[in-house]
């Protein structure tokens, strides 16, 4: 695919100080300080991870999508790209890529979605949103429904035509491709590794993440 810039890392995964295996369909949310770098690996090839990144310190600075297109003039997510927040600050920045581009459009699965793009019986499929729901409630810390906001579908492949369209499409990712962010200021990050079983974002079969920290260098 033309335009793909890899990116590979220099760090040590033995020495990481935090590993941990998400599976698929779960979430995760963790704090990742300012200096530390934390990696994303797709374990078994293209599933879609579902991420949502908030200011630490002021949750209601959170990831935004258009800022961090219109910072880097791009529509697609890789190694240089900036992850802003609705502020206008600098949350992380993508140092290493080794799948190439990750969507931030196409948003997260829900069950809404799922009936409106697929069937009515889809209604009861598990769906990302509730995976992000479900972590704030548990993470306990004022967090509602409605910080929620758009999402970066990191592995996911959502290419746009020549006349503006989306289409979703087979992954681009495989097994054992990561991204890897530095934070820039204290970053709060939750995950929904995607359940979604309906369309080939992630091959139609959900499959387990691994993501990595190291402390500062
Ligand atoms: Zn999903």
């Amino acid at each position: 695919m033309s335009g793909i810039k890899i990116v590979h890392s220099t760090m040590d995964p033995s020495r990481a100080q935090h590993r941990e295996i998400v599976p698929a369909g779960e979430s995760w949310i963790h704090l990742v300080k300012k200096g530390q770098i934390f990696r994303i690996v797709d374990l078994e090839g293209n599933q879609a991870v579902d991420t949502l990144f908030y200011n630490a310190h002021d949750l209601t600075d959170r990831y935004s999508f258009q800022e961090t297109i219109r910072e880097q003039k791009n529509i697609y997510l890789t190694a240089g790209t900036k992850i802003m927040s609705s502020n206008g600050n600098v949350l992380m920045t993508i140092v290493a890529d080794t799948c190439g581009r990750h969507d931030t459009l196409g948003g997260a699965c829900a069950t809404e979605s799922n009936m409106v793009r697929y069937a009515i019986e889809k209604r009861h499929m598990h769906a990302c949103r509730q995976s992000f729901v479900k972590a704030v409630i548990a993470y306990d810390h004022g967090f509602e429904k409605r910080d929620i906001a758009n999402n970066i579908n990191f592995f996911m492949n959502v290419p746009v035509t020549p006349e503006g369209g989306l289409t979703f499409e087979d992954g681009i990712s495989e097994a054992g491709k990561y991204v890897e962010l530095r934070a820039d200021r204290d970053t709060l990050v939750l995950i929904s590794n995607c359940p979604q079983l309906n369309n080939p974002c992630n091959a139609y079969n959900p499959t387990p993440i691994q993501v990595l920290i190291w402390d500062a260098q």
